[in-house]
């Protein structure tokens, strides 16, 4: 029912034109890869095809979905995908392109697919300097889905090498451009209501950044890292009870379902999009049926989890 992960005979090819129009033509096909930033190497997928985001972490082996981080070339495109307020195309300006991130809240009608925010409302965005990672967003003319491009678990990579030790047959191409500048994950910032929170500390350091303290910004949904549906949720339902819209999977059809073939890298696609579906229905509660704990279904079944914990 669930294919194990594909195997590649991983290639690591310099860094240059014939190594780039390969590696958008694996992007336009729908695979994650590897290639040089300033800040590590990243894992890289088309932001727009939810089931190729889903691969990124089939090949991460990363038991939670987390939001990445997506990629433009311009400050013109970061536009199209989220709401820039004054303050924070102020920073654009001063900082991009390089390694500085901007969560921002997300244009509906970006074409990001749900699994990239992990169903948030915002999303975060980097303009990258590195021209490797500047050709393949030039060639594959899409945005680019980039986590750190090591297994789950791994420290992150700053050499080619680095990332063929650590996922080595689980993605068809590293793009080798040497030594990473920075060795760093970039600066996060959050910039809503006039003020610039720093999320994670990074190379890029400033003092108008103001430390996250935990405080009311943080309520839940607001700045909170993860989505979780409004209703109450139940698991491994194999029918729905009254007052429930049921997420099918695989043989439980459901009011819609994950799946209907039991392919794991759909059902992560969908994820998100379902349970803000659910959420929107006239029935009071969800149910989802039973998504097999293996590959990403470790994954979706840490994220359903955590949406059916009382809150
Ligand atoms: P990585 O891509 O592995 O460097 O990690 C991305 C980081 O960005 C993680 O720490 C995420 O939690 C954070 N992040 C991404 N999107 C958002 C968002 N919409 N809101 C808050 N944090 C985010
Ligand atoms: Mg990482």
């Amino acid at each position: 029912m669930t294919a194990p992960n594909p195997f590649f005979d991983t290639q690591i090819r310099p860094y240059g034109t014939a190594a780039i129009t390969e590696a958008a033509a694996l992007i336009r096909e729908g695979h994650p890869v590897a290639i040089a930033t300033e800040t590590v190497y990243g894992l890289a997928a088309d932001a727009t095809n939810g089931a190729a985001v889903a691969r990124i972490y089939a090949a991460k082996g990363r038991p939670s979905f987390n939001p990445l981080i997506v990629h433009v070339l311009s400050l013109g495109d970061a536009e199209r995908i989220a709401v820039f307020d004054d303050e924070a195309r102020a920073l654009a300006r001063r900082f991009w392109p390089g390694p500085l991130t901007l969560v921002l809240p997300l244009r509906p009608e970006s074409g990001i697919a749900s699994l990239v925010t992990a169903g948030l409302a915002t999303i975060a965005l980097r303009c990258p300097a590195h021209p490797a990672m500047r050709a393949l967003l030039a060639a594959a003319n899409v945005p680019l889905a980039a986590p750190s491009a090591n297994a789950s678990g791994r420290i992150s990579p700053t050499r080619a090498e680095h990332v063929a030790a650590s996922l080595d047959g689980r993605i068809p191409l590293i793009v080798d451009a040497g030594q990473t500048a920075h060795g760093l994950e970039s600066t996060i910032v959050a910039v809503a209501d006039g003020k610039v929170r720093l999320l994670r500390p990074g190379p890029i350091v400033d003092p108008a950044f103001v430390r996250s303290t935990g405080g009311a910004i943080e309520s839940p949904g607001q700045m909170a890292n993860h989505y979780a549906p409004a209703k109450p949720l139940r698991l491994n339902a194999t029918e729905a009870a009254p007052g429930e819209w049921l997420i099918g999977f695989g043989a439980v059809p459901g009011h819609a379902t994950l799946s209907a073939s039991g392919d794991l890298v759909e059902a992560a696609a969908n994820l998100f999009a379902l349970l803000h579906e659910a959420d929107a229905q006239a029935l009071p509660r969800i149910a989802v049926a039973p998504v097999p704990a293996e590959g990403l279904g470790i994954a979706i079944n840490d994220r359903l989890t955590r949406a059916a914990a009382p809150r």
